[in-house]
């Protein structure tokens, strides 16, 4: 049976952190699927064309990983795939509540797909899209935490 992951999250716009996450799980998943979800309550700055497109091009040379877009229920859309696992990333210690409360949520929903946590790499536990368009916003120099395409994207969002 191939083994399926969903890596769920809302990608305003792919960082290093997320490559790492993604990258490690299809070490060990048969197929990765990322899934690019619109959450309502976030305001975000790329539309979720622009989040899906970002990702095609960044994840293009790992060949077990495809890149979607969804709404609603994670779990819906994970038992719809036909998913087995959920892949998260786990920073800092400020993830575990909110990781820990959603996780029990998707359990008591469907309670055969199981969630797995990626702890980050070191270099990246403080690298978070949010921190990223907060100093994309003047310039600095964001290279080592994004790749160059999104490094683009958002100076073209910011000069706008
Ligand atoms: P969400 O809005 O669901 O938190 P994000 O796009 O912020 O989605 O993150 C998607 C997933 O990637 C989450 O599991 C998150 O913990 C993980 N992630 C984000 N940044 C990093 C990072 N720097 N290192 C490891 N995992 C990360």
């Amino acid at each position: 049976m191939t083994k399926l992951a969903i890596c769920p999250g809302s990608f305003d716009p792919v960082t290093y952190g997320h490559l790492d996450i993604i990258s490690r799980g299809a070490k060990v998943f048969d197929h990765v699927t990322v899934a690019v979800f619109n959450n309502q309550s976030k305001a975000p700055l790329f539309d979720v064309e622009e989040r899906v497109a970002l990702l095609k091009e960044v994840t293009k040379n790992l060949e077990n990983v495809s890149i979607d877009s969804c709404g609603g229920l994670l779990m819906d859309y994970a038992e719809q795939q036909g998913a087995q696992a959920i892949i998260r990333g786990l920073r800092a210690v400020s993830d575990f509540e909110y990781e820990m409360q959603i996780t029990s949520m998707n359990r008591k929903l469907n309670e055969q797909i199981e969630t797995f946590f990626v702890m980050t790499n070191n270099q990246y536990s403080f690298l978070s899209s949010s921190i990223i368009k907060e100093v994309a916003k003047y310039q600095a120099n964001i290279s080592d935490l994004v790749p160059p395409v999104v490094e683009e994207a958002l100076k073209k969002k910011y000069n706008q």
